[in-house]
């Protein structure tokens, strides 16, 4: 059914790693699953929570027109009248009359059901929102919905954020979070999940600066990407045209990601004007609009919004890393992360299980572990843990041997080129510390020889 792009990774070998290593497993997979339901595994959960790191950094901690929230799940049922979802939020579904699989009409081709061939119905639209109740008694009184978007939470805080923290136009609010969309067409992995994770900003500007600020952003959250290693063949912006907007937006631009399936929607960074404070002014009797101390008007903000998935971007960062070199044992597979984004930062392993190394191994294994995630294995060939931290992208491994006992040096071998530097273990913290924040390999740190293997 999926299309594989030549030359990049199969996904099928990225769902075998990711299962293997213990990044992804399929939800509840001992029942036989659930339908584009994921559980992130012991790996998977570090590198979900470097991504969401790295974007609040980025969208947060770096900017000083930005502030955090965290919204809940679950919200006042006329949220989603007002915001447009109980009218509007559905996709055109088809059902084939011979296998009875359901499909979005528009991802069909050729007017077939892609699994049988058989003849489907005529579309009809299927909201994507899913309905629970609230409180003991379910009628249609207590139906609430698993919000399908964590922006919401963020419209109905705007008074909120303003009042508590005095901010003035422009300025934004960020969140990341659980969102539920009842999807027809799975598959594909974690690129579209019925249970998954956005990252979004609601960035509210003063209206008629909207279309600058509408810039700044699709270059921002563009950049966001390639600073994190991915590489800019890979990325392309997409203007949506008159005909896909929303009839509130005023421009859209996808950013999108070269998947192994073909170009798809990373993130959407969209002009909404003031249409959500509107219909929220509308709908709850509640005056949302910004007292502007220069004009002494009171306007209703314009909203730029980048939303982008989170795990379309653990996707996107798994696809764009993985790779593979023939050398004399095989094949080296490697997850060239970016150093922010690798799961474990370092492994310290030593050179055999012989008892001589244990006390100075568990010596420098304990020193590393509150600074990152560290792992010890000292199971098998070294050969082959440099190839199981390879695999799993981890940057650094030390190397503690018989060497080691008599002049406490260490060896630190790096990922992608494997090259090594000999290093006193007195500097090891800070020259790890150097490497992982960005500094070059060839500045070698103090006591360090040069790296052996460096060109
Ligand atoms: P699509 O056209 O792929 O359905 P969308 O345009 O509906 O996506 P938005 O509503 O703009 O998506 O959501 C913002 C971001 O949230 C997307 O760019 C994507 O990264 C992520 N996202 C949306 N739906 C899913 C999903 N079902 N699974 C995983 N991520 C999703």
């Amino acid at each position: 059914m999926t299309e594989q792009v030549p030359g990049k990774v199969d996904m099928d070998k990225l769902v075998s790693l990711c299962k293997r290593r213990g990044f992804i497993f399929p939800s509840s997979e001992i029942y036989g699953g659930l339908g584009a339901c994921y559980d992130y595994g012991p790996l998977g959960v570090e590198l979900k929570n470097n991504v969401k790191k790295a974007w609040w950094k980025a969208a947060v901690q770096e900017r000083d027109d930005m502030v955090g929230l965290d919204a809940s799940i679950l919200m006042h049922p006329q949220v989603w009248v007002a915001s447009g979802h109980v009218e509007g939020f559905a996709d055109p579904l088809v059902e084939c009359k011979q296998c009875h699989q359901r499909w979005r009409a528009d991802h069909i081709k050729d007017g077939k059901c892609p699994a049988c061939g058989g003849e489907l119905t005529e579309p009809r639209m299927f909201n994507l929102m899913f309905k629970t109740f609230m409180g003991p008694v379910e009628d249609a009184a207590s139906v609430v919905y698993l919000r399908p978007e964590t922006a919401q939470g963020i419209f109905v805080n705007f008074q909120n954020v303003l009042n508590s923290t005095r901010r003035k136009l422009p300025f934004g609010i960020a969140q990341t979070g659980k969102s539920f969309r009842n999807e027809i067409t799975t598959g594909n992995f974690i690129f579209r999940m019925r249970e998954f994770e956005q990252m979004e900003i609601e960035y509210f500007v003063k209206p008629g600066t909207d279309e600058q600020w509408f810039k700044h952003w699709v270059e921002q959250r563009f950049n966001w990407y390639s600073n994190l290693g991915v590489k800019k063949e890979n990325l392309r912006l997409r203007q949506h045209a008159k005909d896909e907007l929303a009839h509130y937006a005023r421009d859209c631009y996808d950013i999108e990601y070269l998947f192994p399936i073909g170009w798809s929607e990373l993130e959407g960074i969209a002009n909404r004007t003031d249409f959500d404070l509107k219909q929220h002014s509308k709908y709850s009797g509640k005056d949302l609009s910004y007292f502007d101390e220069e004009t002494k008007e009171h306007i209703m903000p314009y909203v730029i919004e980048p939303s982008a998935g989170v795990d379309r971007s653990v996707l996107a960062f798994l696809a764009d890393s993985y790779d593979e070199e023939k050398d004399k044992e095989g094949l080296r597979v490697i997850l060239r992360l970016h150093y922010a984004l690798a799961p474990i930062k370092v492994a310290v392993l030593p050179l055999s299980r012989n008892e001589k190394l244990l006390p100075l191994s568990k010596e420098v294994y304990e020193s590393l572990r509150s600074c990152w995630m560290v792992q010890y294995d000292d199971a098998q060939s070294i050969g082959r843990r440099y190839r199981r931290q390879d695999e799993i992208g981890t940057p650094f491994c030390v190397t503690v041997d018989f060497q080691s006992l008599e002049d406490r040096q260490v060896t630190i071998r790096e990922r992608d080129k494997m090259r090594q530097i000999r290093v006193p273990i007195e500097v090891l913290k800070a020259t790890l510390e150097a490497k992982l924040g960005g500094e070059p390999l060839d500045v070698l740190p103090p006591g360090g020889e040069k790296w052996l293997g460096f060109e």
